[in-house]
């Protein structure tokens, strides 16, 4: 029997491939929502096939977006599209506020006007703590963003809880800290270094630039983390939630659990480079998941060091796979 039909937008990123894994699990009809583009990015979601059906529609677009709710009729919608890299916030913060803020607005307006009974998720971000004002960070933490990434989710976290105010609407806000996985974008710290750590291991690379090797981070294992979204959609009332481990690592600890796990030293390798410096960062972000646990049952079940290693495992099979090469064959170290 189907569970009813599930929107998914940013299906082809991370949290929306796993996502939609999930829903078919649990017998939903899943549908995603794509971006026209001259280069399609699908890598994600290709082993999924036809078991998802996808649909062009754009944040930018209201029309679109109302379209696409009377054609699909959801009765769940999960909206994790954004402009996520903080760095690009800096570069194209307009286009970032148009996306990951004002684009909320859109997607609850046109389920407001054509599903208002539709529940919906909006991916709400541990970067809203920013230059955090107290630690762990829980749902009370007011925020204090330091990015025009930030900024836009603080945004996106206020309109949906208007919204659910104002409407009467089953909206959640889902305050998730970073979370990674083999699937995580090259450019986020972690995917940079557990896939040059493949590359340096096979020698196809030399060295590994990075920038600032001290902040801290509560990152967990995404899989984990997509089952909270769903949880939180099946409550009987709606209401947000902070999600992460409750522990924090640094970028320094990352590379060191790396490099070991392929036998190298890091300091052989690992050069600073300012250029991934950011204008103003966030120091240390630690959750507070209590709620979560308390009302959700939901906790994180990867502990870090294991996070690294599937992610340097799975890295190291994809290229050698590219590379043809092995470790411990020739040209590797
Ligand atoms: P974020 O928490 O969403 O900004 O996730 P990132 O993975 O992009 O960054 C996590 C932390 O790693 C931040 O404090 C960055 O300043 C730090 N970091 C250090 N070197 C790098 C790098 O080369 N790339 C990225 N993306 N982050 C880096």
């Amino acid at each position: 029997m189907s569970a009813g039909s599930a929107l998914i937008t940013g299906v082809t990123g991370q949290d929306g491939s796993y996502l939609a894994e999930l829903l078919l699990e649990k017998g939903y009809e899943v549908h995603g929502v794509v971006r026209r583009s001259s280069t399609e990015n699908f890598e994600r979601i290709q082993h999924l096939g036809d078991s998802i059906t996808l649909h062009q529609a754009d944040l930018l677009d209201q029309i679109s977006l109302v379209s696409l709710m009377q054609e699909v009729q959801p009765a769940e919608v999960y909206n994790l599209a954004a402009q996520s890299f903080v760095p690009t916030s800096w570069v194209q913060p307009t286009l970032t506020g148009e996306f990951t803020a004002l684009g909320v607005t859109r997607m609850l307006e046109a389920l407001r006007t054509v599903v208002p009974e539709a529940r919906f998720y909006q991916a709400s971000s541990s970067e809203m703590y920013g230059k955090v004002l107290e630690t762990p960070q829980n749902e009370a933490t007011p925020f204090y963003p330091r990015s025009p990434y930030g900024v836009a989710k603080v945004y996106g976290h206020f309109i949906t809880v208007n919204y659910r105010e104002s409407y009467d609407l089953f909206a959640v806000s889902g305050i998730l800290f970073n979370h990674e996985s083999p699937r995580r974008g090259r450019e986020f710290v972690t995917r940079k270094i557990s896939e040059h750590v493949a590359r340096i291991k096979l020698g196809l690379a030399d060295e590994l630039l990075l920038g600032n090797m001290d902040s801290k981070r509560d990152w967990g294992y995404a899989p984990e983390y997509v089952e909270a979204m769903w949880q939180m959609l099946q409550q009987d009332h709606a209401a947000d939630y902070v999600i992460g481990t409750g522990e924090h690592h640094t970028p320094q600890e990352f590379v060191d659990i790396a490099f070991a796990h392929v036998e190298l030293d890091p300091a052989d390798f690992v050069r600073i480079d300012p250029a991934f410096l950011r204008p103003a960062e966030v120091d240390t972000l630690l959750a507070d998941p209590t709620k979560a646990r308390e009302e959700l049952g939901w906790s994180t079940r990867t502990p870090f060091a294991e996070l690294v290693q599937v992610m340097v495992e799975s890295d190291l099979e994809a290229q050698e796979k590219l590379s043809g090469r092995r470790r411990g064959g020739d040209g590797a170290r």
